[in-house]
């Protein structure tokens, strides 16, 4: 059995990740550290459990389980948080994926396939965002991760470690057998705390800013669901492993969506009003992310199948109603 070391397996993108490796006949083992993520989660694969911050325990798992790659899922990855804990973000994040990555080196580990994202580019006015764009986060976040990609370019040009980097656009939606699904705690994201509000788990949803450069004032983002997000990731696990080299792909549909039409896709699907407020801007937040590349559709053959606004709404509402874990 082909072994895939995954960090963040107990995570939202990770657990799905598990999944989908599992039923392209590999056997997913998860790295993590449960300070996010969610045993439960972790169905598809052995967990071994363990903090990037610690080389010597990376060093153990890659001496029992002899990886033919690693997916590198765990991050800190809350764009608010970022701003107001910018030490956090560079010390885990970065720190923690040079662990990592120099553990490949050491272990001979060639492929490594790597969550990146679409706050590395920052805010560009009307620039199609496709690769090649100028990467300028506005966030601690997105730096931490445009770091990360450097670092990989570094180790693969020093030792020949192979990288395919990810940046995804906004994930969403959850596994359509509800066995996982999106879960944080807390909650920061829109369409999950949307959905608390809708049946009262929580406050009425609180709009983060009205007044930006957008036909209706709020934020444009595009929305991939997290099972066309993990496709791509078998995909781009294969393209390593046809020796077809270190590649960036966006991940995203290019289609964008605003905050408020997020929340009249999901008062449709759910067929309940969603109670929301109008509040302040968030720090750090870009006033339209959408991806400008076929990239990975061309370059990969990804088919995005199930990206439709109301399908990933009516799969995270299956996981909301169906699905959840306990601590
Ligand atoms: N958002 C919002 N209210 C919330 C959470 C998010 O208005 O309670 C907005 C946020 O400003 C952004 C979009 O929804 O424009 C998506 O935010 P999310 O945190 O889900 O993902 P991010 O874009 O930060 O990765």
């Amino acid at each position: 059995m082909k072994n895939v070391i995954v960090t963040g397996g107990a995570g939202y993108i990770g657990s799905h990740a598990c999944k989908a490796l599992a039923a392209a006949g590999f056997n997913p083992v998860t790295f993590d550290n449960i300070s996010t993520g969610w045993e439960e989660a972790v169905k598809f694969g052995p967990l071994e459990r363990g903090d990037l911050m610690d080389r010597a325990r990376i060093d153990e798992v890659f001496a029992q389980y002899k990886p033919v790659a690693v997916m590198h899922f765990a991050a800190l990855s809350q764009v608010g948080e970022s701003m107001a804990e910018p030490g956090k973000y560079w010390r885990s994040n970065v720190n923690g994926s040079l662990n990592l990555i120099e553990a490949c080196v050491a272990a001979g580990v060639k492929h490594f396939v790597f969550s990146s994202t679409c706050a590395t580019y920052g805010d560009h006015d009307n620039v199609m965002l496709d690769e090649e764009v100028q990467q300028t986060p506005i966030n601690a976040y997105g730096a931490s991760k445009r770091a990360i990609e450097d670092m990989l370019k570094d180790f693969g040009a020093a030792f020949g470690l192979e990288s395919v980097i990810f940046r995804y656009f906004n994930v969403a939606g959850a596994d359509p057998d509800a066995e996982v699904g999106e879960f944080h705690q807390p909650e920061t994201h829109l369409i999950p705390l949307m959905l608390d509000a809708i049946d009262g788990k929580r406050d009425a949803l609180t709009i983060y800013g009205t007044d930006y450069e957008t036909p209706d004032g709020t934020c444009i983002r595009d929305y991939v669901h997290v099972c066309d997000l993990v496709d791509a990731h078998v995909l781009g696990l294969k393209w390593l492993q046809d020796g077809k080299g270190s590649r960036v792909f966006n991940l995203g549909t290019g289609s964008g969506f605003s905050v408020r039409e997020v929340i009249d896709q999901s008062r449709i699907v759910t067929n309940r009003e969603v109670p929301y407020k109008e509040g302040a801007r968030r720090a750090g937040d870009c006033t339209k992310l959408v991806s400008g590349s076929t990239r990975a559709e061309k370059e990969l053959g990804w088919v995005p199948e199930r990206s439709k606004m109301d399908q990933m709404i009516a799969d995270a509402w299956r996981w909301h109603q169906n699905g959840h874990y306990d601590k």
